[in-house]
């Protein structure tokens, strides 16, 4: 046994050497040097929306990175900005960072806990001539700033006295200067050829009750200002952000150095993940779920995280999908085939397998018995023993999907239609007799004759059938609700349309009239099942009841993706 598990362990550790990220080769540096002791990293979302798989990404990349380097992953909400948070977003918040099963301190931190922290920090800055008050006003400091190609201009105020910065400083703060009048800047460099570094503002003066703090402070520091001094205070070590803050990196240098912290934390910057096709960011969602383009943030056709749980995406079905996208510096844009692939293999062997109907018409088997029926014993799951068995009624009248059954069928077509016979799946051989038309033409129902002898599991080696369909028995069976979504922007299209008018109409079809077997009536909130030969479904946990069963479809059987392609 020991032997074996050593075989395993080597094997594991090559494989780790080849596949590191450049993330894991800069800790890796780190360790080697003895820069840090021990790893720590954070996820730091703004509780101003819900999360999405693209957070997903950082999430797993961030309590990966701490798991394996046996360190510490702090969840944080960056909630500095006062004006756009709610708790309805913190609570969403940890409950998805819960259920993706990321490790988390005990401890949830706030960077608000930090104002503290900050304003001394700034007062620090102001003592080592590093930071001034300016009177200068929002545009003026936009035009005092320069461009691309132009140096900026200092500002008048830049060379006030350290005594004259202290004492407005704290004026600001007592609240005796009204909003946007004053700013606390960085002293650092007006002709930087980075313009963040030219004289950045960190302080504002806004009063605006904080969720959190309520009206303690009417001044509030800037993103670049606060972030260096929360990943500092909690002893981050790598604070690992995307690509758009790689020019804000050389500031946030600058705030941990001038405050002198004795390890000071260090950024890493990676590509964010896009998703083909699909739209990803915090905003763009929020603007459908407010538009009411979709009901509500877990909308399943949404890639938030509270949407893909409802659709009925496992979590371990998402980290597949985060590894196998890889952590790159090169922004690339990933394929929803590859999610789907995912989902698909973390369900096959876990879901049981029962048959649904979703678009039923009557099967009748005129040669079964009136008044009787059987039960048959059947597995959950071909390929996987341990799901166990069930027992699934038959009898004579059974309901089957309209498309297994064709009055004038194609070559090649091996399902149900006049004087063909096919398996009925875990159950006999019948062969259709004839069919019933409604006034409007529309078949509404078959019969047919089966075979006794072609019991399935009975051992039976006589004739050999090319088509095998499912079913469900008519007497005991369950009716359903059945949601099929696809993507919300029109086939064709890449992005949506401001006035929404190249939305897929058939983003969500649902199907009132599904007949499921007799088993799905115990099914609860959440159990995802596959409806053979349909797809993976779940049950959906906000409209689903006891007398109301509705599912969700997460996907379907066919896939375009292949893995290494
Ligand atoms: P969005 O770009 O969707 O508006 P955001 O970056 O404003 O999101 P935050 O709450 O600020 O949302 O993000 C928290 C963390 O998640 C940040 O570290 C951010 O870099 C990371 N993050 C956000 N979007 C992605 C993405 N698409 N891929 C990877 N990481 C992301
Ligand atoms: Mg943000």
């Amino acid at each position: 046994m020991s032997n074996t598990n050593n075989v395993e362990n080597e094997t594991e550790n090559t494989a780790e050497v080849v596949s590191r990220n450049f993330i894991e080769q800069i800790i890796d540096k780190d360790i080697e040097e003895g820069t840090y002791e021990k790893i720590v990293t954070r996820f730091p979302p703004e509780p101003n929306g819900y999360l999405h798989i693209g957070h997903a990404k950082s999430i797993i990349l961030n309590s990966g990175l701490a798991k394996e380097y046996n360190g510490i992953f702090n969840l944080r909400f960056d909630d500095t900005n006062p004006t756009k948070e709610k708790s309805e977003f913190v609570n969403s918040i940890l409950e998805d960072v819960k259920w993706l099963g990321a490790d988390f301190r005990d401890e949830i931190f706030y960077a608000s806990d930090y104002f503290d922290a900050m304003y001394e920090g700034a007062i620090k800055l102001i003592k080592k001539g590093k930071a001034y008050v300016c009177d200068l006003t929002a545009d003026e400091i936009r035009e005092y700033r320069g461009t691309l190609k132009e140096p900026g201009k200092e500002s008048p105020y830049r060379n006030r006295s350290v005594e004259e910065n202290l004492d407005l400083f704290e004026r600001m703060k007592n609240g005796e200067f009204e909003d946007g009048s004053k700013v606390l800047r960085a002293k650092i460099d007006m002709a930087s050829p980075n313009i963040n570094m030219r004289d950045p503002v960190i302080y504002r003066i806004a009063r605006m009750e904080h969720h959190r703090t309520g009206d303690k402070w009417c001044i509030y520091p800037m993103y670049d200002f606060a972030h260096p001094i929360e990943d500092a205070v909690e002893g981050v070590t790598h604070s690992i952000c995307t690509l758009e803050f790689e020019d804000h990196r050389p500031l946030y240098d600058w705030v941990v150095r001038e405050l002198e912290y004795v390890h000071p934390p260090k950024q890493i910057e990676f590509a964010k993940l896009y998703l083909q096709n699909v739209i990803t960011g915090k905003r763009y969602i929020k603007k459908l779920v407010e538009d009411g383009v979709v009901d509500g943030w877990d909308d399943p056709r949404l890639v938030s995280i509270s949407a893909l749980r409802r659709k009925g995406v496992t979590p371990e079905a998402i980290r597949m999908f985060i590894e196998l996208s890889g952590i790159s510096k090169a922004n690339s844009v990933s394929d929803m085939a590859m999610l789907e692939y995912c989902i698909r293999e973390d369900l096959r062997m876990k879901a049981p397998r029962w048959m649904a109907v979703l678009d039923p018409i009557k099967l009748v088997i005129d040669n079964y018995p009136e008044g009787e029926s059987e039960l048959l014993e059947v597995e959950n799951n071909q390929e996987n023993e341990e799901l166990g068995k069930r027992m699934v009624s038959f009898s004579r009248e059974l309901y089957i999907d309209r498309e297994d059954f064709m009055e004038e069928p194609p070559k090649k077509y091996f399902r149900l239609f006049p004087g063909n016979e096919v398996r009925l799946k875990n159950a006999y051989f019948v062969t259709c007799t004839d069919y019933i038309k409604d006034e409007t033409g529309k078949v509404v129902e078959i019969h047919c004759t089966y075979d006794p002898a072609t019991k399935s599991g009975s051992g039976f080696e006589g004739r050999k059938v090319k088509g095998t369909i499912h079913w469900v028995d008519a007497s005991t069976c369950v009716d359903a609700k059945v949601r099929l979504y696809e993507n919300l922007i029109a086939e064709g299209d890449d992005v949506l349309k401001e006035d929404y008018s190249n939305l897929n109409p058939n983003s969500l079809v649902e199907l009132k009239d599904c007949k499921l077997e007799a088993a799905f009536a115990d099914a609860s909130a959440g159990d995802r099942f596959q409806f053979l030969r349909h797809g993976f479904f779940c049950v959906d946990s906000k409209d689903s009841g006891k007398d109301n069963l509705v599912f969700n479809r997460i996907v379907s059987l066919k896939s375009s993706y292949k893995p290494g392609k």
